[in-house]
């Protein structure tokens, strides 16, 4: 806390910096070692626990009006909320789809916001490094050195960033100028029936509207059926429809499908369609030494969008949006006011990042990814990618071997469907219990999992994109989903 200081004609000037910057240094000593204490026992504590009721209350207390120590809220923080997280940092956390985070990651949002740049642009070394970044990713994708990219705040964002550039392009009319209203044509768009909802709300943010989005039927492998797509189109086109992009994924959200991109970028190409591969998930499999094949193709795509909060493992929030055609992405959202002209040198002499994207303001979001890249190498995320598929398949050979249990999907990389089964019981007392069962390993504070439906069957979903995750953890969930398994079942059998 500061005090206020006095200028020499009596005027009055506050800041926001300490007085005693010794006491800060203190302070900011003990929270770093108890964040380092914090990861390296993660392991011990519970992937997650219920709020206690004081717990809850405290966040309804009233705005501060008046100062409090730094220690004093510091000790506020250490005991109201990091002790209940989340999860995702735990070995045992696989629910939905998240990264597990790193230390090295969160060093660099820690000097991030320490150096404090904003990153819409201008000509300084976090601008450099943001651009270094988006040229990584480039090179893992393949992508040639003339594309572009932005880094946004997860996959949500990059996929909207990516498919309102396939509308501008691909829309026949200046959508900037006239909007959605002048298309002579109503666009289509195109994925298969397992694509994220954020496609869903990108068609609508884009006035499109969500039936603009046709979702086509997938294989048996749960990947996109091409001879769907194809007549689709052509059943549009006949329509009066103009197709204007279809959407690969790789890597579903349910199970972990990759559509066929190679096959999707030549019938993008045949059909004059905008491609996009939404790689949230996948996308990096690219740099796996045993796994870039599965993604073979992403290369050819139009636009990808990346999540280096997934298997990057950066702290939350990093996504990235790459388009291959600069001029395209550029011309879909430069905007140049008046009072942000560059100039011919000096700090507005830099690229205007904000160019790209929808944010004007935007943080620093490269550092953390730069440094925790630098520190490991790309080869090493390539291992840990691996390492995730392999204890992925290893969970599915136990699955297999335990009458108790199978398998609802196949796995294709990280992600694992499966349920418990009782003899006798129909769907919907399969569901409660698989329900009872997960909720329990959440109370529990065993793992972490979550549930979906795969072709209409209800299923527990273990997503591995864990760098701490050890085999050991996969052989207790087995053990504790076979333990909680019968104790649901002889309890009901009790009532
Ligand atoms: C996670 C995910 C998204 C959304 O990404 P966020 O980072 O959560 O916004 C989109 N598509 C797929 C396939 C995903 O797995």
């Amino acid at each position: 806390m500061s005090a206020p200081r006095q200028t020499l004609d009596g005027v009055t000037e506050e800041t926001l910096d300490p007085a005693d910057w010794d006491c800060v240094r203190a302070l900011s000593h003990q929270v770093l070692d108890d964040a380092v204490d914090y990861l390296c026992k993660v392991r011990e504590r519970p992937v997650w626990r219920d709020m206690p009721a004081a717990v809850r209350d405290f966040f309804s207390s009233a705005l501060p009006r008046s100062p409090v120590p730094l220690g004093d809220v510091y000790r506020e923080v250490a005991s109201k909320v990091m002790p209940y997280p989340m999860g995702n940092i735990h070995p045992r956390f696989w629910s939905w789809y998240m990264g597990s985070s790193n230390y090295t990651g969160a060093v660099g949002d820690f000097l991030a916001a320490i150096q404090g740049s904003n990153l819409g642009g201008g000509n300084h070394a976090a601008a450099l490094m943001d651009q270094q970044v988006i040229d990584w990713f480039k090179e893992m994708m393949g992508f040639p050195a003339t594309a572009s990219g932005t880094l946004v705040s997860g996959g949500s964002m990059a996929n909207i960033i990516a498919l309102t550039v396939a509308r501008n392009t691909k829309a026949g009319v200046d959508i900037r100028e006239q909007g959605v209203g002048a298309l002579d044509k109503p666009l289509r768009f195109y994925g298969s029936d397992q694509l994220h909802s954020c496609h869903r709300k990108a068609m609508e943010v884009l006035g499109l509207g969500n039936l603009a989005l046709r979702r086509i039927p997938t294989d048996s492998g749960l990947r996109i059926d091409l001879t769907a797509l194809r007549a689709a189109i052509a059943e549009d086109r006949a329509a009066g429809f103009r197709p204007a992009c279809v959407i690969g994924t790789a890597g579903t959200v349910n199970t972990g499908a990759i559509d066929d991109l190679q096959a999707l970028a030549s019938l993008a190409a045949d059909e004059d369609l905008w491609f996009h591969v939404d790689g949230c998930i996948g996308a990096f499999l690219a740099i796996s030494r045993q796994s870039g094949h599965r993604v073979a193709g992403i290369e050819r795509a139009d636009s990808v969008a990346l999540d280096p909060h997934k298997w990057l493992h950066s702290p939350f929030e990093a996504g990235c949006a790459l388009v291959r055609d600069a001029a395209a992405h550029r011309g879909t959202f430069a905007v140049t006011p008046e009072y942000l002209e560059s100039t011919p040198r000096g700090l507005a002499s830099g690229v205007w990042l904000h160019d790209y994207g929808l944010q004007t303001s935007r943080g620093f979001r490269a550092l953390k990814i730069w440094m925790a890249i630098k520190e490991n190498g790309i080869d090493k995320f390539g291992r840990l990618i691996d390492q995730n598929i392999e204890q992925a398949r290893y969970l599915g050979a136990l699955i297999e071997a335990e009458p108790l249990m199978e398998l609802v999907a196949p796995i294709s990389i990280n992600i694992v469907c499966f349920r418990y089964r009782s003899s006798g019981l129909g769907s919907e007392e399969l569901k409660l219990l698989n329900t009872e069962i997960m909720l329990r390993l959440q109370e529990e504070g065993t793992a972490a999992v979550s549930d979906t439906t795969v072709r209409g069957e209800h299923c527990l979903r273990v997503a591995i994109n864990n760098h701490r995750t050890r085999r050991g953890d996969v052989e207790l969930l087995i053990r504790e989903t076979l333990r909680l398994g019968s104790e649901i079942v002889n309890e009901s059998a009790t009532h």
